[in-house]
């Protein structure tokens, strides 16, 4: 299989169970009811469930709705994972974290209410042009250095940083979605989450992690963006983890040498050394060469203009996510629960 074919299939693992938008704030409904929405074409599917395209039937608004299984969130023990997304979201607001509006549940589902980012997945936009510019990547990279900057002073470790969980707005600005692994962190957590492609060494070896993994997986996200495929890629998730804990980095001749040192410092092993990690935390990232011409106030603000520009041609379009229409509809009858199980998501 294709270098592209496997990153296409990519899976997650688990182990065990001041600007434009800071100053305007954004609408935050709280618990809603599900009924008040009209839910329409599938835009995407997790492990656990689809994200649909959603309306508001009062004044036709257009949300995305997560509807998360309850029996798949039983069955694969991820109860916990899904709490924590909820809770976490509903306390974020920052312009490139998708934007929770509201939560709901019903017999079988839970309900994350979010605006609808429009732009479609990065992911997509990097496999169509195979590989960005420096300074393509650079405008994305700096984005996200952001936002993780900002969940790390709220002491949220992501981990689960890859192309996939990556949207673009209508202007082609990042939105980082999916929080089913974000976890607020005192110290070390030790859950083995993520995609095997974006592991940091300490998650593969278990024994404990922390915010550092987000640093790593930043710089397997800017090799991705400049080179196409990941650093450490193999056939196989056991090979991959080999090769992430032999820590050979090999760079295509294109890369330039600031690129190259940058990735060197964040994909570093030795968490008392990598990048990120230090004194100055993410303005020793910010400070890197590679990063010398970025006004970081200017990207807080989105006064940059982004390199890709979806086509959109108004707020409930959809065509700039795939085509989930031969989707078998979902049978409801399998997805009863007893009394016992409802009452394990009495506090969503
Ligand atoms: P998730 O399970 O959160 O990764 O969502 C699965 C897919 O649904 C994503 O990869 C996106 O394609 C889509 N999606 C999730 N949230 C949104 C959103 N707020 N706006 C548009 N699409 C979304």
């Amino acid at each position: 299989m294709s270098v592209i074919a496997r990153i296409f299939t990519r899976r997650i693992i688990t182990t065990t169970p001041q600007h434009e938008e800071l100053i305007t704030p954004k609408v935050k409904l709280g618990r809603c009811r599900i009924e008040d929405f009209e839910m329409g074409r599938v835009i995407g599917t997790g492990s656990f469930g689809r994200v649909y395209l959603a309306h508001k039937k009062a004044n036709g608004q257009v949300f995305a709705t997560k509807a998360l299984s309850k029996a798949c969130i039983i069955n694969q023990r991820q109860l916990d994972h899904v709490k924590s997304e909820k809770e976490l979201l509903q306390k974020i607001e920052f312009p490139f974290i998708v934007n929770l509006v509201g939560y709901s549940q019903d017999t079988t589902h839970v309900y994350l209410v979010m605006d609808y980012v429009c732009g479609g997945e990065f992911f997509s936009y990097l496999r169509k042009m195979k590989k960005f510019d420096e300074e393509t990547a650079r405008f994305y990279a700096a984005q996200v250095l952001l936002t993780f900057e900002h969940l790390h002073k709220m002491d949220i470790v992501y981990r689960d940083l890859k192309p996939e969980n990556l949207l673009l707005d209508d202007k082609g600005n990042i939105k980082l979605a999916d929080f089913g692994f974000a976890k607020k962190i005192d110290k070390r957590t030790y859950t083995v989450c993520g995609t095997p492609d974006y592991l940091a060494p300490e998650v593969i070896i278990g024994k404990g992690h922390g915010k550092a993994v987000d640093w790593w997986a930043f710089g397997v996200l800017i090799y991705e963006m400049i080179s196409g495929y990941a650093p450490f890629y193999d056939n196989d998730p056991m090979g991959t983890y080999q090769k992430i804990l032999a820590g050979k980095l090999v760079f295509p001749p294109h890369f330039s040498r600031s690129a190259k040192d940058l990735i060197r410092k964040l994909l570093t092993a030795d968490l008392s050394k990598r990048l990120g990690c230090l004194k100055g935390g993410a303005d020793d990232i910010k400070n890197h060469s590679w990063f010398a011409n970025v006004d970081w106030d200017n990207v807080l603000k989105k006064r940059e203009s982004p390199p890709i520009r979806p086509k959109v041609a108004g707020p409930d379009d959809t065509s700039n996510f795939e085509d989930y229409s031969s989707l078998e509809p979902l049978k409801d009858e399998e997805l009863i629960l007893t009394k016992e199980e409802q009452d394990l998501f009495r506090d969503i």
